[in-house]
């Protein structure tokens, strides 16, 4: 396994490279989630490229950038036990040098919504970000968990809308056994917090629930949920959304494929989660 820090070695290495090339962009602080992304590349491609980038730019000037979780020596033990060919980590002089001033910006229709609307400013630094690494190692497809199933959007967007030529790939979400979503900032929780963080699994489940018994108004639907979240004294709900799975317009009634997402803070930590419904 090669690690790599800048990009004009990245490049040196990606012109090496011959067949398909599969990218699993990450900010590191690696778990079972990332690993089925990892594992996923692994089996499609011939070169699994895999980045770490705790990207300043996703993050605004409020949150939790400085103290987001990092073990870059654990998380290089990992992607070699995996079979990582090549792990990417720049630092953030490398990837924002002086003077950087482009953007990759998603309208928004798609961003002023959900995680756009509760975080300004977020989805363009993913986009950016990410555009930027399509650029650098030009991968034939790239790998990204439904856990941010608005991001997947958003993503899939510019991708068709620049003609950036990657397959966008979506992986299903791992969760632990209560069914929280893996995630980094779950190392954020105390042990109460981290049993008051289920909620928002059941939440998800009950809206699983009534519509798979037949439920298609959207507003009992955010209702139901937002009634299981509120038995948990812990949880503070920033939104429940139940939307058209491609536009995330918010529905009335559920007649085509829809996003059902939330997000919810448990003291101090913000903890996002999704599920997929049919229509
Ligand atoms: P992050 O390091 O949080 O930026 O996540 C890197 C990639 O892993 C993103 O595409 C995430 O959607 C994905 N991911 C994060 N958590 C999970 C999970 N629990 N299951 C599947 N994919 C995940």
């Amino acid at each position: 396994m090669q690690v790599v820090t800048t990009v004009a070695e990245m490049r040196r290495l990606r012109a090496q490279m011959t067949g398909s090339v599969g990218l699993v962009p990450t900010m590191g602080y690696l778990h079972e989630g990332h690993l089925s992304l990892v594992r996923r590349a692994r089996a499609d491609n011939q070169h699994l490229v895999v980045t770490i980038f705790v990207n300043p730019t996703q993050f605004g000037p409020q949150e939790d950038y400085q103290r987001y979780p990092r073990d870059p020596e654990r998380d290089l033990r990992l992607l070699e036990q995996e079979g990582t060919d090549t792990v990417f980590m720049p630092g953030v002089e490398e990837m924002y040098p002086q003077g950087f001033d482009a953007w990759v910006e998603v309208g928004e229709s798609l961003t002023g919504r959900l995680e756009g609307a509760s975080r300004p400013g977020h989805l363009r630094g993913v986009t950016t970000v990410v555009a930027k690494l399509f650029n650098v190692v030009q991968a034939q497809r790239a790998y990204f968990g439904q856990k941010d199933g608005q991001q997947l959007a958003v993503l899939r967007r510019m991708v068709a809308d620049l003609n950036m030529g990657v397959e966008v790939v979506a992986v299903p979400t791992v969760r632990e056994p209560d069914g929280l979503a893996m995630s980094s900032r779950n190392a954020y929780l105390s042990p109460e917090e981290r049993r008051a963080a289920s909620v928002l699994w059941r939440s998800l489940c009950r809206a699983r629930e009534i519509f798979d018994g037949g439920e298609r108004r959207a507003e009992v639907i955010r209702g139901e949920m937002r009634d299981v979240l509120a038995s948990e004294p812990l949880a503070r709900v920033e939104y429940v959304s139940v939307a058209d799975g491609e536009t995330l317009a918010e529905l009335e009634t559920v007649d085509r494929a829809a996003l059902v997402s939330l997000a919810v803070r448990i003291g101090g930590t913000r903890l996002i989660d999704n599920v997929t419904v049919a229509g």
